[in-house]
């Protein structure tokens, strides 16, 4: 059986039976692979620190026959969250990029541009700022699962949104106009739309050096997870975590 390597993002791990770990991986390679590390929790050789959820590693792993789960065979550090400090609210914001990964990326089936994301979006949770590297990863991991809707028309009529107000319900696909608009509706902001146009043309190391406070784009992001929930028929844990933030 040939081992196979890449470079691969931990989401989860779970203890399984009395050494083993249940690991899901997110790989450049394949997209979504789960996997047991076998003694993991004993063998520090071979995968010493490196299955902390959001770790960036280089995985070494094979195919079981007539098997669903991988083996995994070793876990290199590339990259590790635990290299500057780890506070509560990091912790929410990594484990919501891990969550959404997981709930959102199909078994088997890579996906270079979400990888890259990733990584880039991990960037920017290296310090105490969360706020823009969420809003980031929740904007552009909308637009590539293919849930985005136009935000510049109205779903029900057409009419521009450009300089008029904008509305969501969780229950509709895409804005509404203030004529459209359905009761106990919210409404996203000029000033969110206007910064989801510039994250989707921009990448996220861009909006860096920018003081972002948690009320920036607070709609916006209540808008995404909207969209998001309803495709995955389910609520997400770290989406009430952050908001108690
Ligand atoms: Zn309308």
């Amino acid at each position: 059986m040939a081992l196979k390597e890449s470079e691969a993002i931990v989401l989860r791990t779970y203890p399984l039976r009395e050494s083993d770990l249940l690991v899901t991986l997110f790989t450049r390679l394949e997209g979504k692979v789960k996997g047991v590390a076998r003694a993991a929790k004993k063998s520090k050789r071979r995968f010493g620190g490196a299955l902390e959820p959001l770790t960036y590693v280089r995985a070494i792993y094979d195919d079981r026959e007539r098997q669903e789960l991988a083996r995994l065979d070793s876990c290199e550090v590339i990259e590790s969250p635990m290299a500057t400090e780890v506070s509560y609210p990091r912790a929410v914001a990594l484990g919501h990029v891990a969550e959404l990964l997981d709930e959102l990326m199909p078994d088997r089936e890579a996906s270079d541009a979400v990888f890259r994301l990733s990584l880039a979006v991990l960037q920017e949770l290296r310090g105490p700022k969360l706020w823009m590297a969420v809003t980031y990863f929740e904007l552009w991991m909308t637009r590539l699962m293919g849930f985005l809707p136009e935000l510049s028309e109205c779903v029900v009529c057409g009419r521009s949104l450009n300089g008029s107000r904008a509305f969501y319900h969780a229950l509709a696909d895409g804005l509404m106009c203030a004529d459209d608009k359905r009761l106990a509706s919210s409404e996203l902001s000029h000033e969110s739309r206007m910064i989801a146009a510039q994250m989707l043309r921009s990448r996220v190391s861009e909006f860096a050096a920018i003081d972002w406070p948690k009320p920036v784009a607070e709609d916006l992001r209540k808008f995404l997870l909207q969209i998001l929930e309803r495709h995955i028929e389910k609520k997400l844990v770290t989406a009430g975590m952050l908001e108690k933030i």
